[in-house]
């Protein structure tokens, strides 16, 4: 198991003071035993203390200590696999539920924040920066989709409109999504602990679930406690390791690393971002960016395919943010991390259930901000009997990576390889 305490990320030391949760001792009962404090868990445990439920969660470290409190921070709408790909493998009403709830997670965010008072720096537009008349294409056909599935919020730009906001070179145009956004990602989560706390829902930390005794009412073992629950969620992600070992095959640990300047100058922030918007770019291994509140630009990329820690992660990021601003090259980089997100091989959400009462959803592939909010939705409505929406998604096919578990993150990194020189290519 992990060490407990939060990466040296630029989150951690800007965090909102939270309290020591306890950790679980001794045996207690509940209706819902929730493993994993990240976004998953935390959407789960709110929805369902707002629907009069018990809940416990059990977090292995602290919360938001995985990737919902080091990534990104870009409330970015629908899924790392578009809705075309879904509609060509499932049927036509599961396409359209799936579509339908595209933009959801992020009105879910939004309405978290304004109902409990979340203090994480929220900022509206999310651009999608395209740096190919191919990826052009792609944005605009997007558009499209989306419209077609009753979205209609994303604007077109060009090279001029794009330029305006975003200070670079690299970019031929974009597209806007101004309900998208960007949050500190770790005040949300713990902004979203303290509200399942407000209307009494438990957690604890520095306790891990080591083992589920399944049956009609289940039992979660920790080192120091045990929980009976009626049903367990699990929401474990990439930190899960083999809690669950029938999920294992079909999903893959994923490192993605961010850096932190130091505090810019505030005309030079202003300079880079006028209208202080997130980006992410349209390449397959792509690079995504924002700045802070006290105007830092963080700046993250790449993927290491296992989840192994790359030595030196400002080497590896620092070059990307220099091609994209090289009018930042004396700036010092105050922050590096690395955290880790869970691929599946068709980078769609797993989501299901194993037997009556133990649910499960993991998996979104690199964008998971919003969608593990509506997750957190779903897994609710299912434990309440409402299961159409959640259905759709666990109805999702998902298949192993190939080579098993000794050679899948190599052939999966060749693949990756593979789209990442036709990105470059331009083709
Ligand atoms: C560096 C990085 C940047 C990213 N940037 C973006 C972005 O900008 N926009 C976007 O949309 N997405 C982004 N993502 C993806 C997004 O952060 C994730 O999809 C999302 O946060 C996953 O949330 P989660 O709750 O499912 O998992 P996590 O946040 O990883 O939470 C899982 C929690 O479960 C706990 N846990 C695991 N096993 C156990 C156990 N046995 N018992 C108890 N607790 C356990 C872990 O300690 C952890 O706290 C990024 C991911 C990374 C890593």
């Amino acid at each position: 198991m992990h060490s407990s305490s939060y990466p040296d990320s630029y989150y951690a030391a800007s965090a909102t003071p939270a309290p020591t949760r306890p950790l679980l001792q001794g045996e207690s009962e509940t209706d819902v035993c929730v493993i994993g404090a990240g976004y998953t868990g935390l959407s789960t445990a709110l929805f369902l203390r707002e629907a009069g439920m018990q809940v416990t969660v059990l977090e292995a470290a602290k919360v938001g200590f995985g990737a919902s409190g080091r990534n990104g921070g870009q409330i970015v709408n629908s899924y790392s696999r578009d809705i075309d790909v879904i509609e060509r493998s499932v049927a036509p009403r599961q396409a359209q539920l799936i579509g339908q709830m595209a933009f959801e997670g992020a009105r879910i965010i939004r309405q978290r924040i304004s109902q409990y008072g979340i203090d994480c720096d929220l900022r509206d537009g999310g651009i999608f920066a395209a740096l190919n008349t191919k990826q052009m294409r792609h944005l605009e056909q997007q558009q499209r989709l989306w419209q077609r599935h009753g979205h209609d919020q994303v604007e077109l730009l060009d090279r001029e409109q794009l330029r305006a906001m975003v200070a670079s070179e690299r970019y031929v145009g974009g597209s806007i999504d101004r309900s998208g956004g960007h949050i500190h990602p770790l005040n949300l989560a713990l902004g979203e602990a303290a509200a399942v706390e407000s209307l009494g829902g438990l957690i604890h930390e520095d306790s891990p679930a080591l083992r589920i005794e399944r049956g009609t009412s289940q039992l979660v073992h920790t080192p120091q406690g045990r929980v009976k629950a009626r049903y367990v969620v699990v929401a474990g992600n990439a930190y899960l390791g083999n809690l669950l070992p029938e999920l294992a095959t079909k999903s893959m640990p994923c490192g993605s690393q961010v850096i932190a300047t130091e505090p810019l100058d505030a005309a030079l922030a202003a300079s880079l971002l006028p209208q202080n918007h997130c980006v992410e770019d349209c390449n397959y291994l792509l690079d995504y960016f924002r700045l802070s509140a006290d105007n830092r630009l963080i700046y993250g990329g790449g993927v290491v395919y296992g989840a192994r820690d790359p030595a030196d992660i400002a080497a590896i990021i620092r070059p990307k943010m220099l091609k994209t601003f090289p009018q930042l090259r004396d700036v010092k980089i105050d922050y590096a991390w690395t955290g880790n997100f869970l691929l599946t091989l068709s980078r769609l959400p797993q989501v299901g259930r194993l037997g009556e009462n133990l649910f499960y959803s993991q998996g979104c592939s690199g964008h998971g901000v919003t969608y593990t909010h509506l997750a957190g939705k779903l897994l609710a409505e299912a434990l309440q009997g409402q299961t159409e929406r959640f259905d759709a998604f666990a109805q999702l096919p998902h298949y192993p990576f190939p080579g098993g578990r000794l050679l899948r993150i190599p052939f999966t990194a060749i693949g990756a390889a593979y789209y990442d020189l036709r990105d470059r290519l331009g083709v």
